[in-house]
């Protein structure tokens, strides 16, 4: 709304640099970006979508984001981002970093093989927690023997997320149905460690060679790239978002009484601990830990939370040091 304010306004008092478009960002490159110009949808041909840069540096802007921009020099420029509904990061070299805006739902894709560790799930579960975000964990390949996976399926259902097991491989059409269930109409990331079939599965959803060619296409600088997180429209109302150079969500701007509280299972048993701001690690009358040794939740889980502790205030005294 200010955004759009901002613009008109702009136009009125005559500095405008001519018609305010208004878009969505869907691919970014550094500091150029793709933008999809909301005329787009009446032609729907892939010319409505712009290269543009930010107007100064410190506009801060992601893949997703509803943007406004200007002509100048045949270059669309954004002057402004309009509020987001959510943000999520991604983990980079202990730094995290914006990854994605206005999202619905994470689909977090796994399979019996390779291996999966289960922490990538669990951290995708956490980052939809934190940004109010629906969790769908998706098991691929289950043409494969896959009962370790299923457990770990049943896991995610009770941690909750809703789930579906699909082959992309020996039942593409089941496949491509059930995902257009989930997708359609909304806003849905996916994510997953690298093998797990998730581009199988994505081809299933959108053309692929619409898809290998937007992740290859050429920036205005002219490098390529192959791991940019991408935006595609899917019918008139949902997008897909597809992140492959993508390893795992940054969790550092969560603080460490946030972390319990985003883990159903810490959190259905930690409301009688002791002290009200119990940290789970060594406080007398803990509920988690007494929960833990009774085998209710799973030492990996514990150990889990422990390491994403450590992280956060790791992270939270060197935000105080700056
Ligand atoms: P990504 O790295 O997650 O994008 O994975 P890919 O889509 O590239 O798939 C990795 C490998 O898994 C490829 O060899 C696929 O052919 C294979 N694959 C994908 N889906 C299935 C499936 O449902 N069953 C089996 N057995 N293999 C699959
Ligand atoms: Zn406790």
């Amino acid at each position: 709304m200010a955004a759009a304010a901002s613009a008109d306004a702009r136009r009125r008092d005559g500095r405008g640099r001519g018609e305010s478009e208004a878009g969505r960002v869907v691919a970014r490159f550094g500091q150029r970006y793709i933008v999809a110009l909301d005329s787009a949808h009446v032609g729907a041909s892939a010319a409505t979508e712009v290269d543009a840069i930010g107007r100064g540096r410190r506009l801060a802007i992601v893949v997703g984001d509803r943007v406004h921009c200007s002509r100048e020099r045949g270059l669309h420029v954004i002057e402004s981002v309009e509020a987001r509904r959510n943000l999520l990061f991604r983990a980079d070299a202990n730094r995290t970093k914006p990854l994605a805006a206005n999202v619905d739902q994470i689909a977090i894709v796994f399979a019996p093989q390779p291996p999966p560790q289960p922490q990538f799930a669990w951290r995708a579960l956490l980052a939809a927690g934190a940004a109010e975000v629906a969790p769908v964990a998706i098991l691929n390949k289950t043409d494969l023997e896959c009962d370790a996976a299923l457990t770990q399926l049943e896991e995610l259902a009770r941690l909750g997320a809703r789930t579906l097991r699909l082959s992309a491989r020996t039942n593409p059409q089941s496949a491509a149905l059930q995902l257009e269930q989930v997708c359609r109409d909304r806003v849905t990331l996916f994510v997953g460690q690298s093998g797990m079939g998730k581009s199988t599965l994505l081809n299933l959803l959108i053309d692929s060679q619409l898809r290998t060619g937007a992740l290859s296409r050429r920036g205005t600088h002219g490098r390529q790239t192959t791991t940019a997180t991408r935006w595609f429209a899917y019918g008139p109302h949902g997008a897909v978002i597809d992140s492959p150079g993508f390893h795992e969500f940054g969790l550092g701007h969560l603080s460490a009484p946030d972390l319990a509280g985003l883990m159903p299972d810490l959190a259905a048993v930690s409301q009688p601990c002791r002290f009200a701001d119990c940290q789970h690690l060594e406080e007398p009358g803990c509920q988690v830990r007494a929960a833990v040794a009774r085998g209710e939740i799973g030492r990996a889980r514990y150990e889990f939370y422990r390491q994403l502790l450590t992280q956060a205030c790791e992270a939270n005294s060197l935000r105080a040091r700056r």
